[in-house]
């Protein structure tokens, strides 16, 4: 089906995979594995307003298995796309690694949607039908029970399939 363009907006999702060493022919199940989780996650409005970066690394996470930047790194106002950076340890299995996108994934759209904010040392949130302001948690609050990170791992599980759907095509 032909897409009818409006005049003056060019959005796409952009998606890059940069990784320093190691085996780096899975990047194009990485991509994809962004694409389709965007996909369910959000409408290709919003999701056409992004540019995601993975960046593949060894040892800058510590005992995390991954993390999304919290703030539009664009530095420009006009900016025609939101950049935001999620960082994955390199040596994972594959499929943990999809799993690890789709989770940060979520969060960046926690944010795009203006649900959830991290300023002044602490963070900002919105359940799903809040109104009014905010609910704001103390940084030092357990990050088992911050409501963001259930969804977060909500969104894991309920996306394995198509986690493990990218990984096995890509071991084919
Ligand atoms: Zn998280």
């Amino acid at each position: 089906m032909a897409r009818r363009k409006k005049k003056g907006t060019h959005r796409r999702l952009i998606v890059s995979v940069q990784q320093r060493g190691g085996s780096q022919d899975h990047h194009e199940a990485i991509e994809q594995h962004v694409h389709d989780i965007l996909a369910v996650l959000c409408g290709a409005r919003l999701a056409n307003t992004f540019r995601i970066t993975v960046k593949l690394r060894v040892t800058t996470l510590g005992t995390d298995y991954g993390r999304a930047h919290w703030r539009d790194r664009s530095r420009s106002a006009t900016a025609r796309s939101k950049h935001h950076t999620i960082t994955v340890k390199r040596d994972l299995p594959i499929q943990q690694q999809l799993s690890v996108v789709t989770h940060e994934l979520k969060h960046i759209v926690q944010m795009a949607k203006g649900r959830l904010a991290f300023r002044r040392d602490a963070y900002y949130w919105r359940p799903v039908g809040h109104v009014g302001p905010s609910v704001r948690y103390d940084r030092t609050s357990c990050y088992w029970h911050r409501p963001w990170e259930v969804e977060a791992r909500k969104a894991e599980s309920d996306y394995r399939h198509i986690a493990r759907r990218h990984s096995a095509a890509f071991a084919k």
